[in-house]
């Protein structure tokens, strides 16, 4: 394949802006020699402002939300893909977020362009846990982690029982909750039907996987070893 299609795939840029980039030398081999529009060189190969292309496919990413963003490619309002690169929104195939977090929810969000992986992480089956950790409105009575645990919770317009939950109390106000489903606001739902209320929701583990040290906002590539923590 020609590198101003492939870098179109990619999402550097539509096939006019691609060719302006090679025009500007912005595209090199990996000894920092010139290519061409029209060069067939192995994608390990090239560079684009020195950095090596991004994968063809198998892109996962995991990106420390913030809150005030939503799982969104075209809300109005603050999106979680302003917070990558815009080749990532552009790229073929899509690069598409692993299940949602809520616009307030902060921490571990997945992305991948990689379908099957997508539905093994989603899938019933998998029952991947998911860790977050819940501030309060009010303090905790004592009788959630029992309820949370027991595996016959209903909650309000839902006809099956929630899978049985972990709760850990941190403080009279804060609470680890893991969880290895992924229903509709299910965190807050789980409290509101205890009559409290979740001030503020953060997300710390999926699978394996932590957040570990990376800072709000940012992103970093799953490598295949992160892969096989996560699942
Ligand atoms: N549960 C919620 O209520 N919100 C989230 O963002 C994730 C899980």
């Amino acid at each position: 394949m020609k590198l101003v299609k492939l870098l179109a795939n990619l999402g550097y840029g539509s096939r006019k802006q691609v060719a302006w980039m090679f025009r500007e030398g912005r595209v090199t081999d990996a000894a920092g020699d010139v290519l061409y529009a029209d060069d067939q060189v192995g994608h390990a190969d090239v560079r684009v402002d020195g950095e090596p292309l991004d994968p063809p496919l198998g892109l996962t990413l995991l990106l420390h939300k913030p809150p005030g963003y939503t799982c969104s490619t075209k809300d109005t309002g603050r999106l979680v893909y302003d917070l990558l690169p815009p080749r990532f929104r552009l790229r073929s195939p899509v690069l598409s977020s692993v299940g949602r977090l809520d616009r307030e929810t902060s921490g571990l969000l997945l992305f991948t362009d990689d379908g099957q992986l997508l539905h093994r992480i989603i899938s019933p089956k998998a029952a991947l846990p998911k860790v977050y950790e819940a501030t309060l409105a009010e303090p905790l009575r004592g009788n959630e982690a029992a309820l949370f645990a027991s595996g016959a919770m209903l909650l309000e317009a839902d006809n099956t029982p929630l899978k049985p939950a972990v709760l850990d109390v941190l403080s009279p106000t804060q609470a680890r909750l893991t969880i290895t489903e992924g229903r509709y606001h299910q965190v807050r739902r789980m409290f509101a039907a205890v009559g409290n209320h979740v001030v503020a929701l953060h997300r710390s583990h999926v699978g394996g996987l932590a957040l570990d040290d990376l800072p709000e906002g940012e992103w970093r590539a799953l490598d295949a070893a992160d892969i096989e923590r996560l699942m």
